[in-house]
This record gives C-alpha cells, structure tokens and sequence, in this order.
C-alpha cells in the first residue's frame, strides 16, 4: 500500500528533525497534501496509526491541509483552479499549463508538546 511507505516516509523524516527525548513529546505533525499526490486520506490516517504504534512517536497525530490544484497558462498567463483530471486551461483551453498547486507532499510543521 502506498499509504503505508509513505506514513513511515513520515516518521523516518519527523525522527531526522528531532532530538531523542522530544521524539516523545510530538503532539502534531502538520502535512500538506496536495490532490494529486495520490494519497488516500483516511488511509494515510490509518497507516500512520499503525506505524507509529509502540514507536517514540505513539502519541504524535497527523494534521492534514489538502492543497487543490491550480495551473498557470503559458498560453493566457492566467492562473486558474483546475479540477481532478482535468490539465488544460479553463479560460482558452490551452494544454501548455505549469502545475503551481497540487503536488504537494510535504511536512510543513511538528508540534511538540510542552
Ligand atoms: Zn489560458
């Protein structure tokens, strides 16, 4: 399951940003997931539940911020939402687009508990 490498992905980058002793004390971690990175919400929750088990980081949650999808046309210049699926631009229909928003995978914070 994609999901589930990811989620250790999660954890293995979390460890390298911390000290040993605050690995216990991770309240939060904060994400950005972007809608075309292909991950599955609720399974990321639950992969990541199962990982973090009887690890240094048991009592550590996962605080998630979809990011949706925006382009800039090469063609119009114009930025514009885009919907799943769809890579041409709404506005003249171009497909010469640059993908600004959406492919995020990223952890943005991790909060500790004090
Ligand atoms: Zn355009």
């Amino acid at each position: 399951m994609h999901e589930m490498s990811v989620a250790q992905n999660i954890l293995e980058i979390v460890r390298e940003h911390v000290s040993a002793e605050e690995e216990y004390k991770i309240k939060t971690i904060r994400l950005k997931i972007g809608e075309l990175a292909g991950i599955v919400p609720d399974s990321l929750l639950f992969c990541f539940d199962a990982v973090k088990n009887g690890s240094s980081l048991h009592n550590a949650s996962l605080d998630v911020e979809y990011v949706s999808i925006t382009a800039q046309c090469k063609h119009c210049g114009k930025t514009s939402p885009l919907d799943y699926g769809v890579f041409f631009c709404p506005a003249c229909s171009n497909a010469d687009i640059t993908l600004l928003t959406g492919n995020e995978l990223n952890i943005v914070e991790i909060e500790l508990d004090d």
